[in-house]
């Protein structure tokens, strides 16, 4: 969407009537609570139908529910939309199951920059960006034949973890990749894993100050994921795979973490790079993002991907997390994307933010 057609929309939008909507999954109960915190309405886009199980979390539930028969149908209703001033905030599942190309053609005032996901749905672009950022990211490895230590296989498009697999060598490797599927390889990094929660804003300068706007830590989470975080239950992972038994890094739920205080200026130093080379780069990743990473056990950070939106991982912390009660108690993601849309709104920035 142009910039002159998204000015227009907030130009006709009532500002003191701002509706904050997302679908409904992910991490919308947060975003519905934090929403409903700062004060704004709020409205959940169902697929299919409306969830029964809202009804069991008053606090978490939108206050108005928008059904529609599936994600395509969003971009037929946006006008209706936007006569209730809406602001959508993306989602994960919102951006992956709609599709990143028609996300972008979405009319409506959407929270943060969607001009990222140029960047971070493609690869080679992503590892761009925070290679240049100064971040050190696992290896890739461009020829299967030069596997020699063990490696993590992505296949293209592959949904939350879905069949990655492990090889330890060039051999496994081999006797395991599904013909007829493009994949990258990257080194396999052992250490810890850290999902760390950032929130930039390019219009307040009350917090980790950057060249322009501010950068916070609100939060870190550890997935957990199946089988491969439980595998050992039943034998080491050498001996299943021998049955036929492939663990697999299927998110089924988060769970909260805080790291080392010693690694914190490591954290608020790659946030910042990253923001800084965004900035450069495509005017900014704004509002949460989060970075994947593994601490190596010589206290490198490793990062393996970037999510340039709210991520579920940050929903262990609705009332508020190690960190952010270090800001203002009882905020979550959900709410600080309130508290930002809410300062936009009554100082004329919304334009700023949204995009
Ligand atoms: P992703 O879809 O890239 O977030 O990867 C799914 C999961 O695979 C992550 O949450 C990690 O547990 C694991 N993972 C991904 N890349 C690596 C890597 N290079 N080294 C070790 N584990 C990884």
């Amino acid at each position: 969407m142009t910039k002159i057609k998204l000015n227009g929309m907030l130009t006709a939008y009532d500002k003191k009537n701002l509706t904050i909507a997302t679908v409904c999954s992910h991490s919308s109960l947060q975003i519905f609570n934090g929403a409903r915190k700062e004060g704004f309405k709020t409205l959940g886009i169902s697929i299919g139908k409306k969830k029964k199980f809202y009804d069991a979390f008053p606090l978490g539930k939108p206050d108005e529910f928008f059904i529609v028969d599936n994600y395509k149908d969003i971009l037929k209703y946006t006008e209706e939309l936007r006569e209730k001033n809406t602001i959508v905030i993306p989602h994960g599942s919102f951006v992956e199951y709609l599709g990143a190309d028609k996300f972008l053609t979405l009319e409506l005032p959407t929270f943060g920059n969607r001009d990222v996901l140029l960047w971070e749905s493609d690869r080679g672009k992503e590892r761009k960006w925070l290679e240049a950022a100064g971040l050190t990211m696992p290896q890739e490895i461009k020829k299967p034949k030069d596997i020699n230590k063990p490696v993590i296989v992505k296949y293209h498009g592959a949904k939350g973890g879905k069949d990655f697999f492990i090889a330890k060598t060039y051999d496994e490797f081999q006797r395991r990749i599904k013909k007829n599927r493009s994949f990258a390889i990257q080194e396999f990094v052992l250490g810890t894993r850290y999902y760390l929660h950032y929130f930039y804003s390019p219009i307040q300068d009350n917090a980790y100050k950057l060249s322009k706007g501010s950068l916070q830590l609100l939060s870190m989470d550890r997935r957990d994921e199946t089988t491969i975080d439980e595998v050992q239950r039943l034998g080491s992972i050498a001996e299943l795979e021998e049955l036929g038994i492939h663990p697999t890094f299927v998110v089924t739920g988060n769970i909260p973490i805080v790291i080392r205080e010693s690694l914190l200026p490591k954290v608020f130093k790659m946030g910042e790079a990253v923001v800084e080379k965004s900035l450069e780069l495509f005017g900014g990743i704004i509002g949460s993002f989060c970075l994947e990473t593994v601490v190596t056990e010589d206290l490198e950070f490793k990062v393996f991907e970037i999510s340039a939106r709210i991520v579920a991982g940050t929903n262990p912390y609705i009332s508020g997390s190690p960190y952010s009660e270090l800001i203002q108690s009882d905020m979550s993601t959900g709410r600080r994307i309130a508290q930002e849309i809410k300062y936009a709104a009554k100082n004329n920035l919304l334009n700023e933010i949204i995009s």
